[in-house]
């Protein structure tokens, strides 16, 4: 079968697993005190990773199935960040330890440049306060390039940050049109030749496939403007169209999507042209140099995959902060208020604002685990994964190894002895293989649109 018709085949519903379980299945029994007691159970010796969000952008992009608020008065952040030095310092009141490692900072949106600069060094004197940033800590941030300022870049090398997640999408002009997001290539260009006068020299780019208004022809011009610009790593996702939870994307017409067929020739096209270029491709969805970390990490097998895409600190517990976030702290998930004037005032108040989220018991994290390697390293090691969990794997997975063989006759995954791995091609299908291990996704699939489609 070739790769179309593969793709046709395999094009589903179904999970991205940035969590396992999937956020459908969390409850809001989880609360507040739960959250407590995992922060009490960090040790001395564990590292964090933060998330900051930004909810706020100047704009809506009718794409956008984020967490966001979309307005144009810039004084909202300071009630904000009210909220967050608060929601930070309640943190620390329930750590056990003092001055806890990170290794890892993220700030992401919404649009983290909406701040001011120094409302960028307010945040970052508190974590520095409360936490003891790693000299080699990654310290990202995601930015607009249409509303960046060279006094925000000035403000991010001052503070440390060396990783440049710039959303990109699509440079065509028609195609930004309908999707209500207007960069033009040049002033993209221009923000990364100040951040690279400024010393970074670590760029993301993020872009989507399967937008309205894309054809193979505006989609090549694209990608070759991207390679001018020479990011070290690229995330290329499929579009989500989800209009049940994004009424926003009701604003296109079914006519200026892409047709499936057209969307999986998109999604082949970057695919050989990042290969053809150098990039190696990571997961199913990212793409890095050679000498990109996260290159690395995949040689390491230390790569994993959070709410943030792939990552390589592997082993930190994740604290999330602002409306919305999400954290994974002692092997559970807990996410934070939705809605963001409750979230202020909770916050602001001096409690956690958990409002849902997941306890994981034995079998889910035996599971997780199993799912977390399928997606990361696109191999498991049986022996290996038995002795981790004391279980004997091909007996626990009996089930599921059976339900493995369409997969195995078109030639996506091997199975032998010692290991389940996917082929060159399996890699476009991680998402699908993992399905098959994922319990709750079995139950669901048969109820109403939950998920995306996985290419
Ligand atoms: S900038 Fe990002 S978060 Fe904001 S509306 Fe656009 S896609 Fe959504």
């Amino acid at each position: 079968m070739n790769l179309i018709s593969l793709l046709k085949k395999y094009n589903v519903a179904g999970p991205r697993y940035t969590s396992y379980p999937t956020v459908p299945e969390w409850t809001e029994q989880v609360k507040s005190s739960d959250y407590q007691r995992a922060l009490a159970s960090l040790q001395a010796e564990e590292k964090l990773s933060l998330y900051f969000h930004i909810p706020f952008c100047e704009r809506l992009c009718h794409f956008c199935g984020c967490m966001r608020v979309i307005t144009e008065d810039h004084r909202r952040t300071e009630a904000y960040i009210r909220a967050l030095l608060a929601e930070m310092r309640t943190v620390q009141q329930n750590l056990a330890v003092k001055k806890p490692r990170v290794c890892q900072i993220h700030f992401g949106g919404g649009t983290p440049n909406f701040l001011k600069p120094e409302e960028l060094e307010q945040i970052f004197e508190e974590i520095k306060k409360i936490f003891c940033i790693e000299v080699d800590a990654e310290i990202a941030i995601e930015m607009h390039p249409r509303t960046s300022t060279v006094e925000f870049c000035q403000m991010l090398k001052k503070l440390g940050f060396n990783r440049i997640s710039l959303g990109v999408q699509d440079f065509d002009p028609r195609v930004q049109q309908l999707i209500h997001r207007n960069q033009t290539y040049e002033q993209t260009r221009e923000m990364i030749d100040v951040l690279r006068d400024l010393g970074f020299h670590s760029f993301n780019f993020d872009l989507i496939y399967g937008l309205p208004g894309q054809s193979l022809k505006t989609w090549r011009e694209t990608l070759a403007k991207v390679i001018e610009l020479s990011p070290d790593r690229l995330a290329v996702y499929s579009y989500a169209h989800v209009p049940w939870k994004s009424p926003v994307q009701r604003s296109f017409k079914d006519q200026d999507l892409p047709p499936p067929e057209l969307k999986i020739q998109l999604f082949e096209e970057a695919y050989q042209m990042f290969l053809s270029q150098g990039y190696r491709s990571i997961g199913m969805d990212h793409f890095a140099k050679e000498g990109d970390e996260l290159s690395q990490a995949l040689d390491r097998g230390t790569i994993h995959r959070n709410f943030m895409g792939y990552t390589t600190r592997a082993e930190a517990h994740q604290l999330g902060f602002g409306v919305s976030s999400i954290s994974y702290v002692g092997g559970h998930y807990f996410q934070n208020e939705k809605d963001l004037k409750s979230y202020e005032q909770q916050a602001t108040l001096g409690e956690l604002t958990t409002f849902r989220g997941y306890l994981l018991n034995q079998e889910d994290s035996i599971r997780r685990d199993l799912i977390t390697q399928i997606m990361c390293r696109a191999e498991l090691d049986f022996e290996k994964f038995s002795k981790k969990w004391k279980i004997s794997f091909k007996t626990y997975f009996s089930q599921e190894l059976n339900s493995l063989s369409e997969l195995i006759e078109d030639a996506l995954l091997i199975v032998d002895q010692d290991r389940l791995y996917a082929t060159t091609s399996g890699k476009l299908f991680l998402r699908n293989i993992a399905m098959i291990f994922d319990p709750y996704y079995q139950k669901q699939k048969l109820d109403r649109p939950t998920f995306s489609q996985t290419v």
